[in-house]
């Protein structure tokens, strides 16, 4: 059985992210989203805010499983069985980070394969933060995130 992490911070989930799972999804038998506890850098939602939404933004898909970790994302893949780790590459900056990422892991972990899966072109221009932005000058990101995602920006920012 082929079984993979998709980690992540996910602050909040986008359909960026949602595409790349997806499509995991079609190609392994199981894939862990796997949000990360804490990131290096400021979060606006908590952990188990980030779970809670992409818990239901992923209901309906049987073979994604969301959980939360914290530490080294080898170790949390060790605990699932993982021996893929699934990233996403929407331009060439994405690519220089992940790369230095993935030999790392190597390093870390010889038995973890890193699959970066390209960018729907549809999401290329996504990423969290310039959606959080957009959302916090009272912008419609509804196109681009879940229905739970969307609630949870208003909540934060529109609601104010
Ligand atoms: P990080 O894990 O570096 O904090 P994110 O949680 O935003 O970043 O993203 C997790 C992974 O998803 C990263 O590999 C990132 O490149 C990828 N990703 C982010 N947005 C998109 C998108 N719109 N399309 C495809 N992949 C994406």
């Amino acid at each position: 059985m082929a079984i993979a992490i998709y980690p992540g911070s996910f602050d909040p989930v986008t359909l960026g992210h949602m595409d790349v799972a997806m499509r995991a999804a079609k190609v392994f038998d199981k894939v862990y989203f796997g949000v990360y506890s804490k990131p290096h850098k400021d979060m606006l939602f908590d952990q188990t805010e980030r779970i809670e939404m992409a818990k239901q933004a992923f209901a309906h898909v049987d073979n994604i499983e969301v959980c939360g970790y914290s530490g080294l994302t080898v170790d949390f893949a060790k605990e699932v069985g993982a021996t893929v780790m699934v990233r996403g590459l929407r331009v060439s900056a994405d690519f220089e980070y992940e790369f230095d990422m993935s030999m790392m892991t190597k390093k870390l972990s010889p038995e973890l394969n890193m699959i970066c899966f390209m960018a729907n072109p549809e999401y290329q221009f996504l990423s969290s933060s310039l959606l959080k932005e957009i959302a916090s000058l009272g912008g419609d990101v509804r196109p681009w995130v879940p229905e739970v995602v969307w609630k949870a920006l208003k909540k934060k920012y529109i609601a104010k």
